[in-house]
């Protein structure tokens, strides 16, 4: 991104203080009746506690995800997540 400098601090796991790395978690997000389960999203995964961070730049692009699975009258829908 364009103005934004890389935090190039480790970063630390909100819940134990652990080292955070890259990794994938699954995702559900519950939208009116429906559940939408994205698997393989970028986050960052503790290596302590294996709690998972959703990176907040992939925030728009589960956006798009969640606009286009909206349309299926499926009450439960589970999509991959594509890097674009
Ligand atoms: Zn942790």
């Amino acid at each position: 991104m364009a103005g934004r400098k890389e935090n190039k601090k480790m970063k630390k796991c909100p819940v134990c203080g652990g080292g955070l790395q890259h990794g994938q978690t699954a995702a559900p997000f519950f939208i009116d009746e429906k559940i939408i389960i994205i698997k393989d999203v970028p986050a960052e995964v503790c290596a302590d506690c294996g709690e998972a961070f959703t990176k907040s730049s992939v925030a728009g692009q589960i956006e798009d995800i969640l606009d286009k699975v909206e349309i299926l009258h499926s009450e439960m829908s589970v999509v991959h997540f594509k890097a674009a």
